[in-house]
């Protein structure tokens, strides 16, 4: 404007210009409603007076109108060959002032999400600058929401209506907000915002809870209930700009993950999140150098003191030092991935049966593990056999452990895997009994071989329902000739209450932990632990 009033200046005295003024209408950008209006004094000499205006109109692309007047310094007004100059100065006036548009509008659009006019990744950061510049930021909570199924609704209504709709919904959005919160939208349905700490929070979090807007279908109102799961970062500082999206984009990454609505942001998860991608990246190239190893830990019969079998556990060892499974199996169940790692598990544990048969050693069952996810495999059972039989282990040293499962898709995929299984004649066992929702059908619905019931039975100070309870579970399994096995005993008071209820088969560190392959081996040489009695009568 500067500049335009300079140009102005410059021919104000040949021409007898007093003043001279800008104005126009325009929508700035496609999303902006609201036409803006834009008045200015381009040029001034106030020891002039203004007499007749002369106007020169123009129309702009956006679409809209403007006009540039300029007051003539004679009483009389401009004569036509200074109207004529006029227009020409104008029309330089008018490309001038479209350049300048021009970069205002790519200013803007680079700032700015163009569906819904909020600010963009951009636009956002630019603003959070101006909260931690002034020390307000520690006020705010930062989020990162993302809308549940907003697929779905543009499977329902169309592309262009489901466009709509998310305006519905960020006009609602913008009714909650303070005029000192940000909202902000990085595309699709992905939504950042800085909203105030203390009871803010649950009134915001019930918002993104379900936030009912409508849907066009044809003439017809439609409600559309939009959901959103957060990831929230309450801020501290010092902290860096940049996580004030990072910081909670990492909670919604874990809110997903374990379907929660929201989830809150600390160090530990930022670790957790780290370490996840260092899982899933190294986890190839780890399984071809042999980096998994199987450890196996023995089942014990407590009251003979023999060894009755083990189970297989898995350890990463990574330069040398076993990491336990807590610390990957979670993070390879995301994806198909766990498969592998299975089935490779399984292979060594039939090498390893393979290998103590040929050197003449006694040999006892293995349980291996099996995730849940795997059941999704529909070859899995056949994939099982496939590695016993060539291995030429015998059937009856392998068994098959899974978890019990918790929902309908999974009871299904449960029943045909444990089936077939049985039907190869591979035992099956269910691991951590007793933590599922309906462990009292797993008896009666699945074909399994063996109960593993949960250390979270014995873990505790156990009264005399723990008693019924447990009694009851072992009673009922022997009557359906499922074979009962505790895990997780650690004292001579947990391996004596199992004796009383009648469970004398148990697995834990009461004998051994997990044990190197090597290890494993002359324990089997050994071939019993010494009983202490101490306690039992
Ligand atoms: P799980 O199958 O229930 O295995 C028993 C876990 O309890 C093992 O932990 C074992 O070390 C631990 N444990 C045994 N005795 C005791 C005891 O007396 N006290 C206590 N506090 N703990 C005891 P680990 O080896 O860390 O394995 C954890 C879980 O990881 C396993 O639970 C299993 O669900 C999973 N897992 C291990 N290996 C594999 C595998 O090859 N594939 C799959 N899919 N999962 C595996
Ligand atoms: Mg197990
Ligand atoms: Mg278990």
């Amino acid at each position: 404007m500067e500049a335009a009033g300079a140009a102005v200046f410059s021919v104000s005295e040949p021409l007898h210009i007093a003043r001279a003024e800008g104005m126009m209408d325009v929508s700035v950008l496609p999303y902006e409603k609201k036409a803006k209006h834009l008045h200015v004094t381009l040029f001034e000499n106030r020891t002039r007076k203004a007499y007749e205006p002369y106007s020169f109109d123009f129309v702009t692309n956006e679409p809209g109108s403007g006009s540039f007047v300029f007051y003539c310094s004679k009483e009389k007004g401009f004569s036509s060959a200074e109207k004529h100059v006029l227009d020409s100065l104008g029309s330089i006036l008018q490309m001038y002032l479209g350049k300048l548009r021009m970069i205002q509008m790519m200013e803007k659009s680079s700032r700015t999400q163009i569906m819904t006019g909020l600010p963009n990744s951009n636009g956002y950061l630019r603003e959070v600058a101006k909260y931690f510049a002034d020390g307000r930021i520690n006020c705010y909570d930062a989020y990162y929401f993302n809308l549940k199924g907003f697929g779905l609704v543009n499977r329902r209504f169309g592309q262009k209506e489901g466009n709509e709709i998310m305006k519905r919904y960020v006009r609602t959005l913008q009714n909650f907000f303070k005029d000192d919160e940000l909202l902000g939208h990085l595309g699709g349905d992905n939504f950042v915002a800085l909203v105030r700490k203390g009871r803010r929070r649950r009134e915001f979090l019930n918002l993104l809870s379900g936030t009912e807007v409508y849907g066009m279908h044809g003439h017809v109102k439609e409600p559309v209930m939009i959901r959103a799961a957060a990831g929230i970062m309450t801020v501290k500082m010092p902290c860096l700009l940049d996580m004030i999206i990072d910081g909670p984009s990492i909670a919604l990454v874990h809110a997903k993950r374990t379907r929660k609505p929201y989830v809150l942001y600390t160090e530990e998860l930022n670790d957790q999140i780290t370490r996840g991608k260092t899982v899933e990246q190294r986890f190839e190239s780890a399984l071809a150098k042999g980096e998994f190893a199987v450890f196996y830990q023995p089942k014990v019969n407590t009251v003979s003191g023999e060894i009755i079998g083990a189970e297989a556990l898995t350890r990463w060892m990574e330069h040398g030092s076993p990491i336990p499974p807590g610390m990957f199996i979670p993070i390879l169940e995301q994806s198909e991935k766990i498969t592998r790692l299975d089935l490779a598990m399984m292979k060594t544990v039939c090498r390893d049966l393979a290998a103590w048969k040929g050197t003449g050693r006694q040999t006892v069952p293995v349980s291996v593990n099996f995730s849940r996810r795997d059941l999704s495999d529909p070859d899995l059972p056949e994939k099982i056999l496939d590695i016993i039989s060539s291995h030429q282990v015998d059937k009856k040293d392998i068994i098959v452990e899974v978890t019990e499962t918790t929902n309908e898709e999974e009871k299904e995929q449960m029943t045909s895997f444990l089936t077939r299984l049985r039907r190869y004649g591979i035992k099956t066992s269910i691991d951590d009994f007793g933590t599922g929702y309906s462990s009292l059908s797993v008896l009666r619905e699945f074909p399994v071989s063996e109960i593993k019931i949960d250390r979270s039975f014995i873990n505790r100070n156990l009264d005399a329902t723990d008693e019924i309870i447990i009694r009851s579970i072992i009673e009922l399994a022997e009557k359906l000739k499922v074979d009962v096995i505790t895990e997780g005993v650690e004292t001579v008071v947990q391996r004596d209450f199992l004796h009383q209820v009648g469970c004398d088969r148990v697995q834990g560190f009461l004998y051994d932990r997990p044990l190197p392959k090597d290890s494993f081996e002359s324990r089997l040489l050994s071939g019993s632990y010494q009983i202490d009695r101490k306690t039992d009568e």
